[in-house]
């Protein structure tokens, strides 16, 4: 496992982000709001945020789980084709930051933990069309068994696609000290920005999980956006450190999601 240094200034950096002011308690532990003075979007904004993980086969190995977060290139190809046919272009969360005016249909793909076939199966499908995305990488796990090797990522960023952190190890941060969570948000974040030499301003939560505080520790490692498992559209009103997102399966071909999305953005 890599491992950097963070500086105490990092460490105790979180004590000058005094914007975010409140956040509350579900029944499931995670924070629902959380107003920061930073917006999603500066204009009236309403952008799908499309949730991968496998982008690869199913067959008889695969497990219950794998199952579930399995899309086969073969729907991946069609949802793609679906939602360029209707209009919709793709983009990163960095072009969000750059002030440039958005397309009339923005829409976000992400891809979580960093597997081996982004780089096999999703990359070659977006480039093929002339689209983007993000992967959200978790730092110690790079170059293991079916996880992307550091030139598994730099193919992602030397096409253009963006990189978030997603975490050191994975862990549910909230079973973590406020300490442990900055440790593995920020480490991630640094290490990913070092060994890539490209910016880092998105974060994702593991499995959607987090504490009241965990976005304003995100903030401070310098990403203005996260993303979690809320189901919904982002929007202008949306907090960008808890962004909703929509998970995909492999049973929503192209004509349904693009139906889906409209029905979801009335
Ligand atoms: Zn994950």
């Amino acid at each position: 496992m890599r491992r950097f240094f963070i500086p105490a200034f990092i460490a105790t950096s979180i004590a000058f982000f005094p914007a975010i002011t409140s956040a509350k308690s579900t029944e499931t532990g995670t924070a629902v709001s959380g107003k920061t003075t930073q917006v999603f979007c500066t204009q009236p904004c309403k952008i799908p945020i499309l949730m991968y993980h496998y982008i690869s086969d199913i067959n008889r190995k695969t497990t219950k789980e794998g199952r579930t977060l399995s899309v086969t290139p073969k729907v991946f190809a069609g949802q793609l084709d679906a939602l360029k046919m209707n209009g919709y272009t793709a983009i990163r969360f960095a072009d969000l930051l750059s002030g440039a005016t958005l397309p009339s249909k923005p829409i976000i793909l992400t891809f979580d933990d960093g597997y081996l076939d982004a780089a096999e199966n999703a990359l070659p499908a977006l480039l093929l069309r002339q689209m983007v995305g993000t992967f959200f990488i978790i730092s110690g796990k790079i170059g293991r068994n079916g996880y992307m090797t550091l030139n598994d990522i730099r193919l992602l960023t030397d096409n253009g696609m963006e990189i978030g952190a997603h975490t050191v190890n994975h862990p549910d941060l909230r079973k973590l000290t406020p300490q442990k969570q900055r440790f593995d948000i920020g480490e991630s974040a640094a290490y990913l920005r070092k060994i890539l030499n490209v910016p880092v301003k998105v974060f994702a939560y593991p499995s959607g999980m987090y504490k009241p505080l965990t976005p304003s520790i995100v903030h401070s490692e310098e990403m203005p956006f996260a993303v979690s498992t809320h189901v919904g559209i982002a929007t202008q009103a949306s907090n960008p450190l808890i962004l909703p997102r929509i998970r995909m399966n492999n049973s929503m071909h192209g004509g349904m999601l693009v139906k889906y999305l409209e029905k979801m953005m009335k």
